[in-house]
């Protein structure tokens, strides 16, 4: 296998099969533990993504046609071969966006049980038949390849958000061009070389690396008939809006701001444990994440704030590649001007910081990019770091009198991916799931993301399109029905015209 995702100082593309470049325009890949540039990742210009489209295209009708098994097989060989390659897929990861390892082989293991989902594709695909709709009439309906699809990732997860897309598209049957983000650029050329070892045709997965300029050719081919997007909401709204003007079907999943709910009846040490790891795990770079605390009752909060403080000061923060350490850097500088300026703004907005992060030391690497945690209390809505997405290691706390204030808070906030509720009663519990307008709901489960073979999705400003993303609705995505009426009658059977419309009256 060519080892270029790894030693060469340029990432590049593939494109039908083969490590491949294309674009004048390159930018630094940062290695976010030391502040270093360690590559340049190549932005493709137009020529080189309608090369990619073009190789997608030329790839389709004989994988639309390869039998859905052997289409799944490639799946299953994948799903092997990934594993074989975690530690090296791990570490690429870690390189370029900073999370610590064992949270990289969390975000790859979620991502091969997309590629095992979608190994199951036969019965996936599997119609619906009727028999005697009418007449010696049979109707059934089909599920067929769209043709060329295209994916636009984000950094926070390099390996498992496109593990949720073109998977699921080629063993679909159709082809697929994959545009990772251009901060964390490397691990889905190295997953492109292992998904040809593993028999996918050249050109069935095609990767361009790149930007704006990259996305707006992808947008703008009639070749694509899908785009699937997951990023920040304003791109993905733009995308969306963008898209369907194209006559494209298009999903585009945008930013969060997820709450967790604690009520007085909570476990709290069991809480706090939990949001630790759904605040800080990842260096709060997660769409899940959970950067808001909705305590319910000033002892609860108290009891919250508390057991947050504590279990901060035992965090080792440090670089992602060390064993031990619980949280890396952030992604790039710019990522890290922009947290520690929210955090600047919380407070000039009074709301009490009681950690605060800034500052933070990391013997030997002094440049890298870390904030450490900060911890904020009395968060008022209206503050902006409230309403926007931080996307980064700060938690705040809100207090509230009532679960019915909390789910009321929680409703107003533009964005709707995830939410949770800690507590021991089940009444509460049922309330909660049943009535909140978040599209992921925890309870006791501070990281509600579903499983590989249900589908994640959040509501309002979280996401841009009516199917979420992996789990069954992908199957449905991927695919277009086709709804086939078949008359067979015996040869003696004859008919005259019959001009009212056909019922079964
Ligand atoms: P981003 O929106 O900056 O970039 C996402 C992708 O869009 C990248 O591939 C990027 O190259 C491309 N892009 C950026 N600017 C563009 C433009 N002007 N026109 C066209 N394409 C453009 O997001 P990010 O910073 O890489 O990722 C973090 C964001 O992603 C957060 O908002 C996070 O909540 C969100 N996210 C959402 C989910 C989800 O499932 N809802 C999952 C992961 C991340």
């Amino acid at each position: 296998m060519s080892s270029a995702t790894h030693s060469n100082p340029i990432v590049g593309h593939f494109i039908a099969g083969e490590h491949s470049r294309g674009g004048d325009r390159s930018q630094p890949v940062y290695d976010p533990a030391t502040g270093a540039a360690s590559r340049r990742v190549e932005l493709a210009d137009r020529a080189t993504v309608e090369r990619a489209i073009a190789a997608a295209q030329a790839a389709f009708p004989a994988w639309r046609d390869t039998p859905p098994l052997k289409r799944a097989r490639v799946m299953s060989r994948l799903k092997t071969l990934l594993e074989a390659n975690a530690d090296r897929i791990a570490a690429l990861i870690t390189a370029e966006h900073g999370k610590v390892l064992p949270d990289a082989h969390g975000e790859l293991q979620r991502g091969i049980e997309n590629v095992e989902y979608a190994s199951y594709v036969p019965e996936l695909l599997k119609g619906e038949h009727s028999k005697n709709v009418g007449p010696a009439i049979d109707s059934w309906s089909e599920f067929q390849a769209l043709g060329v699809a295209a994916g636009i990732t984000p950094f926070n997860f390099p390996v498992m958000v496109p593990l949720w897309m073109w998977p699921m598209a080629v063993a679909c049957g159709n082809t697929f061009v994959l545009k990772p983000s251009e901060r964390t650029p490397s691990s889905t050329l190295l997953i492109a070389e292992l998904a040809l070892e593993a028999g996918l045709p050249p050109g069935v997965l095609n990767v361009v690396n790149g930007d704006k300029e990259a996305v707006d050719t992808l947008l703008a081919d009639a070749r694509v008939k899908a785009v699937s997007f997951v990023g920040s909401t304003a791109i993905a709204e733009s995308i969306y809006r963008t898209g369907c003007a194209q006559g494209k079907r298009v999903q585009a999943l945008g930013g969060a701001k997820n709450f967790a709910a604690v009520m007085p009846d909570a476990d709290i040490e069991q809480a706090v444990s939990a949001l630790m790891g759904a605040a800080y795990g990842s260096c709060g770079e997660r769409c899940m994440a959970i950067p808001l605390v909705v305590a319910i009752g000033d002892r609860t909060a108290d009891a919250v704030v508390a057991g947050l403080v504590a279990a901060i000061g035992r965090m080792k923060v440090g670089p992602g590649s060390d064993a031990g350490n619980d949280m890396g850097p952030l992604v790039t500088r710019a990522h890290h001007e922009k947290v520690s300026a929210f955090v600047d703004a919380g407070v000039a907005a009074g709301a009490r910081l009681v950690v605060d992060g800034r500052g933070i030391r990391v013997p030997g690497h002094e440049d890298g990019f870390f904030l450490g945690s900060c911890l904020f209390d009395h968060v008022q809505p209206g503050m902006s770091i409230y309403q926007e997405e931080i996307f980064g290691p700060v938690l705040g706390v809100v207090r509230v009198a009532s679960l019915d204030e909390a789910m009321a808070l929680i409703d107003a906030h533009e964005y709707g991916n995830g939410t949770c509720l800690f507590t021991r009663d089940g009444g509460a519990a049922r309330h909660f799931t049943d009535r909140i307008q978040v599209g992921m709901v925890g309870v006791n489960v501070p990281l509600p993301v579903p499983v590989a073979y249900h589908s994640f999705g959040g509501w309002k400003r979280s996401l841009f399109g009516d199917l979420h993303a992996y789990g069954p609705d992908s199957v449905r995505f991927y695919t277009k029905r086709k709804t086939v009426t078949q008359r067979w009658p015996a040869a003696e059977v004859r008919e005259g015209a019959n001009f009212s419309f056909p019922s079964s009256r």
